[in-house]
């Protein structure tokens, strides 16, 4: 038996998070499962948005399910993410973006893998105001971030046998701080003969996605750009409803979908549980376990294309219980 830590969020979390568990269990994978919470639903009973409690939990566990949370835009507590990543140094955040045949899409056969690097860039919060009138915030790259998070895309690039990895970066502007992000990949890159390594800059990589996403495999980005790029993505394959992703560094990782929170569907089990089910599915392949990783990959695709069972963001009429119930019932063996 595993052990991991819950966290089922805010908003539409808890419905879609749950949905992931039941089907994890239901492809036979047993998983002791140590709930804890972060940001409103920890604020309402700790008042504390990142409780200590959550990160012990996940720092003996090492692995968890994270649904989405909440954080007030420009008030008081700084986002519990964001605090999250830095504590438990989860430096890099990896979203696959992958056609699901059924999906409703303007594209076709997309399959890329995008790194971004999670820890620093202008996501420091080291901004202040200078007199009434004027902001400044703060932009950092170091070379140690920057190696670290190319490693581990090569790596990976190697691992899944993929191509190529494409770097993006607007060092033309910003020639010291992007400049420094460049140099850093292009110095991984060196010790990888094997895979083919391209430099793109983030304008014209946006422009070229949405006309031939087909094109990129892997890609690297420093955390704003990388933000940008994974949202955008998603729009790509069937919209944040299906899009996983995980934060991971070398203690932990935590998988969680790529939408919000959601408020404008929460609480009327309506979402679509598809992200938090390949969250499950990434967190599968993770322990090693690949056959129910498998199963269960291929079961929400069957669901999606068949289309039957699916809620409204994927232009079906089920609920999230009812998608869920389908891709059970289509897993082999039940
Ligand atoms: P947050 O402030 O937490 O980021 P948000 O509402 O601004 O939340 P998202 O939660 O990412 O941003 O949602 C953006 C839009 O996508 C909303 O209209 C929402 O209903 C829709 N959406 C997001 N996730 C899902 C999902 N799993 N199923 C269906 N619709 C979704």
């Amino acid at each position: 038996m595993y052990k991991a830590t819950l966290i089922p969020g805010d908003g539409i979390g808890p419905e879609v998070i749950s949905a992931a568990t039941s089907v994890i269990e239901a492809a036979g994978v047993d998983i002791k499962w140590d709930e804890k919470q972060v940001g409103q639903a920890a604020m309402a009973k700790y008042n504390n948005p990142l409780p200590e409690d959550t990160i012990n939990s996940i720092e003996i566990n090492r692995i968890a399910l994270k649904g989405p949370t909440t954080t007030e835009i420009g008030k008081g507590f700084r986002s519990a993410n964001i605090s999250l990543r830095q504590r438990l140094n989860l430096y890099a955040n990896i979203r696959p973006i992958k056609t699901i045949e059924g999906a409703k899409t303007k594209y076709r056969d997309v399959d890329l893998v995008i790194f971004r690097e999670n820890t620093e860039d202008l996501y420091m919060g080291i901004e202040h105001m200078i007199g009434k009138d004027a902001a400044e915030s703060i932009k950092i790259i170091t070379r140690e971030a920057s190696e670290r998070i190319a490693s581990m895309a090569f790596s990976y690039a190697v691992k899944e046998k993929r191509k190529k990895v494409t770097c993006a970066h607007k060092a033309n502007i910003m020639k010291l701080s992007d400049g420094l992000f460049l140099s850093s990949v292009r110095s991984v890159a060196g010790k990888f003969p094997d895979i083919e390594y391209e430099e793109v800059i983030a304008d014209g990589l946006f422009m070229n996605m949405v006309m031939n996403p087909q094109d990129y495999d892997v890609l690297v980005l420093p955390n704003l750009y990388g933000d940008l790029l994974s949202e955008m993505s998603a729009g790509l394959v069937g919209g944040l409803g299906v899009v996983p992703g995980v934060n991971i560094g070398v203690e932990a990782a935590v998988f969680e979908p790529t939408h919000g929170t959601a408020l404008d569907i929460a609480g009327q089990g309506i979402a679509n549980p598809t992200a938090a089910i390949l969250c499950g599915v990434m967190l599968l392949r993770h322990l090693g376990e690949k056959d129910a990783a498998e199963r269960i990959y291929n079961s929400v695709s069957r669901v999606i294309k068949n289309g039957k069972h699916v809620t409204r963001d994927l232009g079906g009429t089920a609920s999230t219980l009812d998608m869920t119930k389908a891709i059970i019932d289509s897993l082999p063996g039940s």
